[in-house]
Parts: structure tokens; sequence; C-alpha cells
């Protein structure tokens, strides 16, 4: 096994291609490389790293991905079950799962079954299944590096203390509020997609992007931070923070209060969840707290932007009611980002499905069946602004 080399699963994506630029940095070598259908992203990234392996889960645009890269050595698979297949037998320790949404559960099982050590972006495989993960990867001794900065902010505070479950009074989760911070539902009926995507702090993927705008994305944050540090909910406060220095804090048992900043820039927990417990990220720019002058602190409005508190209610609810939630979600993010509903009715079909889902197993099947249930509901809600 090659331990300076990557497994890279939604290597177009932003996450991915922020991941190839650490990778080039670092030096390592990429044993596969995927994603869903963007052909010509993935042929010049194969031009470039010359993996063993590249898998489109898309099958047509499998076809024609072998085609165009036919003089190379790269061998292209098609299909979700192929990319399942590859991250087990690829030459690689670690696997960087940057695929969106529920879509990146099953690749998430295959790197902890064939006991990789796992680089994990995918929030949504830790919303939906983090009840099936967790304990498995905890059998088969495999470590969850998070990507996304909150946790990998988290992680980095958590090392001040050795006994976490005794030691840690507070998560303090900080989000920056989104492009609507400040706006009350009337005027978030008429919000466009567009809109909903123009971050303020960050660059990111179209469907996190709307997470942000409808505070989703905290929500899918407290809960992968419940599945990763094995804190009960209430440990868990969010606090919106619009500058995006303070990626995240922990408070301990004497007060202390443990923060990890920087100014925002997805490469520096890309590349500390690659190189732990070494620090290698170099392009950074220095905080200047000067210019900066102040950083600030409130509340999130949760009764403007209701899908934080249905993350809780999804929680509290246990089961398989997160993967509920995160089906829901998905399509409605989908059917927003299509103009068939409205911004508002996001959170809509979110209730709706936690409200009309049934009871699932606790197994793969049952989470695959929960998050079925949530898309399904979440497709026939009406739209109403
Ligand atoms: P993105 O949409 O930019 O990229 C997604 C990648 O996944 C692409 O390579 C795409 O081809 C692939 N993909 C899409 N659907 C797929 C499917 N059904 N099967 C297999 N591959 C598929 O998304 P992103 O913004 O890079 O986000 C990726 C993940 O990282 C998400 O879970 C997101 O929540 C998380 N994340 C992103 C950021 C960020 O700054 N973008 C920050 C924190 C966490
Ligand atoms: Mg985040």
């Amino acid at each position: 096994m090659n331990d300076n080399s990557v497994a890279v699963l939604g290597s177009t994506g932003s996450i991915g291609i922020q991941t190839l630029d650490v990778i080039r940095s670092l030096g390592m070598r990429i044993t596969l490389l995927s994603a869903k259908s963007s052909v010509e992203a993935l042929e010049k990234q194969i031009r470039e790293f010359l993996p063993a392996a590249a898998v489109m889960t898309d099958p047509a645009t499998a076809e024609e991905l072998k085609i165009r890269v036919a003089d190379t050595g790269t061998k292209v698979y098609s299909g979700e079950d192929a990319l399942c297949s590859c991250v087990r037998e690829c030459d690689s320790q670690t696997v960087v799962n940057a695929v969106v949404g529920f879509a990146g559960l099953k690749p998430t099982v295959a790197a902890i079954e064939a006991g990789k050590r796992l680089a994990l972006a995918n929030k949504e495989s830790l919303v939906a299944g983090g009840e099936y993960v967790i304990p498995l990867a905890k059998k088969r001794g495999v470590e969850i590096f998070p990507i996304d900065s909150e946790h990998s902010a988290i992680f980095q505070c958590m090392l001040a203390s050795s006994d976490h479950d005794a030691e840690v009074d507070k998560i303090i989760l900080t989000g920056s509020g989104g492009p609507f911070r400040g706006m009350k539902e009337f005027e978030l009926r008429t919000v466009t997609p567009e809109q909903a995507v123009r971050h303020p702090n960050w660059n990111m993927g179209q469907k996190i992007s709307v997470d942000s705008a409808t505070l989703m994305n905290k929500g899918l944050e407290v809960i992968e931070a419940v599945r990763l540090f094995g804190v009960p909910t209430e440990k868990i406060e969010v606090v919106i923070h619009k500058e995006s220095i303070i990626h995240s804090m922990v408070r301990f048992r004497d007060g202390a209060v443990i923060a990890q900043m920087s100014y925002p820039d997805m490469r520096l927990p890309i590349s500390y969840a690659l190189t732990y417990p070494s620090r290698e990220f170099a392009d950074y720019k220095p905080v200047d707290f000067a210019t900066l002058g102040s950083l600030s602190f409130e509340e999130p409005d949760t009764a403007t932007f209701k899908c934080l508190d249905y993350a809780y209610t999804a929680l509290e609810m246990g089961g398989n009611a997160t993967a509920v939630l995160n089906g829901a979600n998905e399509v409605a993010v989908e059917r927003f980002l299509k103009h068939e509903i409205g911004f508002c009715d996001i959170p809509r079909c979110v209730e709706t499905a936690l409200l009309g889902a049934a009871p699932t197993d606790n197994d793969l099947d049952g989470i695959i069946d929960a998050d079925m249930q949530g898309r399904r509901i979440a497709s026939v809600v009406k739209r109403t602004w």
C-alpha cells in the first residue's frame, strides 16, 4: 500500500478541485479519481495525475470518458457499485470523500470496510448514516478526519483535552449566517437560486451554498458533530459569526475556550485531514487582527431559518429521522434550484417529510429506505410562493 497516495472521490467539485491543489503542493500521488458526469474536467485531471482508475457514476458519460482517455493508462469504470469496488481495491491508504449528498454514503462505507483512512467532506454520509457509519468505523479501527471546516476546527480544539467525555462542556459551532442573514420570511419568499448560491465568504458547490442560505448546512453540521465527536446534542451550540474567522470553538469544564482561527480557505482543513498529525499547509494569508478590527457573534434566527431547528428535531426523533431530513432536503434544494419551489418551501418539504415518514430498520437498508421516504415526500410538496 502506498502511503503517499490518495483516492479522491468527487474530484471535479469545489472540494475535489481544492483537494487536488493540496495534493499537488504536497507532492502526493493519486490512484483513483471520480465524478458524476463532468467528463471534460475529469479527463483533464486524469491527464495530469494519471491515476490507475477513474470512475464516472453516470454510465453514458463513462462511455465518453473511456474513449477520450483510451491513450492513457487509466482504466475507466462506470456506476456507483464500481466506485465502491474501486475504493476498496485502490492502492491508497487514504480516501478523500468529496462527493455531494447521500450518494457519498456507500463510498464512505466501502472505505471504512476496506480499513482506509477517511478524509471526509461528505457530511451527508454522517447525517443520514452516522448511526451505522460511526460504529462500523470504530469496529474496523478506522479514523475519520473531518474536512468540514467547523469539524476540523473542533477536532483541532479537542486536542487540548485528553478526556473529552469529562472535560468538554460545549462545542460552539460557528456559522456565517449565509447570504440572507438578517432577512425575514416575507423577504425570503422571493429570493432566487442565483441569489442563494452567492455566499459572502466561501465559494462552494451549489447544494451546500443553498444549505448555507437556509441554515440547513448548520443543522447538518450539528448532526455531523454529534456523530463525529460522540457528544450529546445539548452540548452543541450554534453561534452566527459573520466574519468566518473563528471556524468553531470548544469550551472545557474549567471555562477555557479554545478556538481555531484563519481566513476562510478549505485547503487548510483538507491539508490537515491528509497530513495529520503534521501541519503542512503553507499557502495561507496570516490573519491580520488589527485590520480585522472586531469579530461579531449573534444568535441564529431560527424563527426565520427553520431548517436549523428541524435538524435538532430529527436528532430528538432518533431512528433514521436524520436520513429522512437529509433526503427531503436534497430533493427540496434540487427543486428550488430548478425554480420548481420557492426558498421558503425548502423547510416545508423537510418538515412534511419528518412528520410523514415511517420508522425504518437501523441498518444500511433502513437508512436507504428512510432517505427514499424523505425524497418521495419532498418531491410532491406544492409550491406556496
Ligand atoms: P460540488 O457539487 O462542487 O462537487 C460534488 C462532486 O461530487 C463532483 O465531483 C460531482 O461530480 C460528484 N458527484 C455529484 N453527484 C454524485 C453522485 N450521485 N455520485 C458520485 N459523485 C457525485 O460539491 P462540493 O461543494 O465540493 O461539496 C462536496 C461535499 O463537501 C458536500 O458533502 C459538502 O457538504 C461538503 N463540504 C463542502 C464545502 C465547500 O466549501 N464546498 C465545505 C464543507 C463541506
Ligand atoms: Mg462547514
